[in-house]
């Protein structure tokens, strides 16, 4: 569509970043264009006016779905919660450890950030692996919340990661993918 195409040219590849080999999609350039901006959040922002799509709770992925998350929930009227990286919440939480390509990687949610029942609608950047997507997912199930929807702008779909997280049972959104 005219609207993917207009954003899709907005993100910049940065080659060999942050180790060689790895197309780096950067969607900075996206936010600093205030009406390419506009564009962005209002894609998301009309999908979860929708009544059937109403979501109690926005949760972001650290980092840059704090970002999106935060204007998204704004502008829907819903408050907006922060899945970190472990060591950065101060109160209580519940934690999640994944694997990374290297290694393994542990996000944290507070304990009150979701009540059971809550419909929350979970953000990020991109999807690739899928594997941070999942394991916010799991933080809020945790919690007794269901996860509406994944939301990011990128989905990067010949890593596998949509497709899994697709057959894992959660719906997603995304706006436009790279081969
Ligand atoms: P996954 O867990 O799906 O393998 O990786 C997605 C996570 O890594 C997201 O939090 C995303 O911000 C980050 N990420 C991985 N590759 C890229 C990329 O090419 N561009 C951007 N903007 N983020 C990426």
């Amino acid at each position: 569509s005219s609207t993917t195409d207009f954003l899709r040219a907005h993100i910049r590849t940065v080659p060999d970043w942050p180790a060689p080999g790895v197309q780096f999609r950067d969607i900075t350039p996206l936010l600093q264009d205030p009406a390419v901006f506009r564009v962005l959040i209002d894609a998301f922002v009309q999908r979860y006016r929708e009544a059937a799509m109403r979501v109690d709770v926005v949760a972001g992925l650290d980092a840059r779905g704090f970002i999106l998350g935060s204007v998204v929930a704004y502008q829907l009227g819903v408050g907006f919660v922060p899945i970190r990286k472990k060591g950065k919440l101060p109160f209580t939480t519940v934690e999640e450890t994944y694997e990374l390509e290297y290694g393994s990687a542990t996000v944290e949610l507070h304990t009150d950030a979701v009540k059971g029942g809550d419909r929350v609608l979970l953000m990020d950047d991109l999807i690739a692996t899928g594997g941070t997507m999942m394991a916010g997912k799991k933080l809020l199930e945790k919690l007794g919340a269901h996860v509406t929807e994944g939301a990011a702008i990128v989905d990067l779909p010949e890593l596998g990661g949509s497709a899994r997280l697709r057959a894992s049972g959660m719906p997603l959104f995304t706006l436009l993918d790279f081969a």
